[in-house]
């Protein structure tokens, strides 16, 4: 039994030898025939189904490629091509492909977001602002903006600002300044000004909208404003007088200026030891020369100074400015007895 057996089985693998050795060339011929008969059918499903046409655009190259592959992930995977989460790809990963079709891979670059505080950095190939954000996790509120705008492109320098912007409301206590009034006082010298009143400021209540930008006011805008305390104007007199009596005599002026005045003589002690006994406009050094500030009262001018009488405008002094006179006399005695007063020049006409 044992020898029939095995006789047996090796007559069947003989068989099977010769079945295969001697076919083996006809039958892989005849299926590519019926494969190249099937694949010049026009509109043949099989052939679309399993041979496309793709072209893969890289950043740093493009290649054609045939392929059998079903999706645009396994085309990839295919390629060896991995795609990173930072990575875009044009086509979502399970797409079909078609014949024909262009899947471009763009790489994730850094990009810089600065919002609320902090700058992140991270990987990203998006291509607008807003999609760089969206992926940020940063959302714009109504009044915020990005600088550049979310539909703009990520900038060059790939840095991106998103500015919170906030309103609030405030009310400031604010003084409100007071104003003069001028009238005309025909008791008082002309070219003379008296204070009849005191200006006071006045207090209102003003609400405000202000802006902030990222926590730092930008712009405030009167929203409305409450007078507490109304303000009180200055009243200010102006002079039109320009007669006054002295001493039994009237005397008509241009103006009144209210001085300090100085009593000097020629002398030494008063004038310097170089003093020549003359006034800077030639005229003898004597009473009735008065000098002063070419300024405030011009040199020549003839005028009346209370205390004092008649007088010219004919020297000048190192220390005579503004409203300030030295008054001349004959004597140093005169000019100590004197000494320093406040009084009124009349400017009288030429
Ligand atoms: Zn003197």
């Amino acid at each position: 039994m044992t020898f029939l057996n095995s006789n047996f089985v090796g007559e069947v693998q003989a068989l099977r030898r010769s079945i295969f050795d001697k076919r083996r060339i006809p039958l892989i011929a005849g299926f590519l025939c019926i494969a190249a008969v099937i694949s010049l059918v026009p509109g043949s499903a099989w052939l679309k189904s399993n041979s496309r046409r793709v072209r893969v655009v890289l950043p740093d190259r493009v290649m054609d490629v045939t392929t059998a592959k079903e999706t645009v992930g396994q085309l990839l995977t295919e390629l060896g091509i991995i795609v990173g989460t930072a990575d875009a790809v044009n086509f979502p990963m399970d797409e079909r492909l078609k014949d024909g079709m262009t899947v471009s891979v763009s790489r994730g670059r850094p990009v810089f977001v600065r919002a609320d505080g902090r700058t992140r950095a991270f990987l990203s190939s998006a291509a607008t602002v807003a999609e760089v954000l969206a992926q940020a996790g940063i959302s714009l509120g109504p009044d915020d903006y990005s600088d550049p705008g979310p539909d703009e492109p990520v900038p060059d320098d790939r840095y991106i600002r998103v500015v919170r912007v906030t309103f609030r409301e405030e009310v400031v206590t604010e003084n409100i300044p007071f104003t003069t009034e001028y009238v005309k006082d025909p008791q008082l010298e002309a070219g003379l000004k008296a204070v009849r009143r005191n200006g006071q400021s006045g207090v209102a209540n003003v609400r405000y909208m202000v802006k902030y930008e990222d926590g730092i006011e930008v712009s405030r805008k009167e929203i409305s404003r409450a007078t507490v305390k109304k303000p009180v104007s200055k009243l200010v007199a102006l002079g039109t007088k320009t007669e006054v009596s002295r001493e039994g005599t009237v005397i008509r002026f241009v103006r009144a200026i209210e001085v300090l005045a100085t009593g000097y003589c020629p002398c030494e002690i008063c004038c310097g030891k170089n003093a020549d006994g003359y006034t800077y406009t030639g005229v003898p050094a004597k009473r009735g020369v008065i000098a002063v500030d070419p300024r405030v009262i011009p040199l020549g001018s003839r005028v009346y100074v209370d205390g004092y009488g008649f007088a010219v405008a004919a020297d000048v002094g190192s220390a005579i400015k503004g409203n300030r006179i030295d008054v001349c006399f004959d004597t140093h005695q005169e000019a100590l007895r004197w000494g320093v007063k406040k009084v009124k020049v009349y400017i009288l006409p030429n």
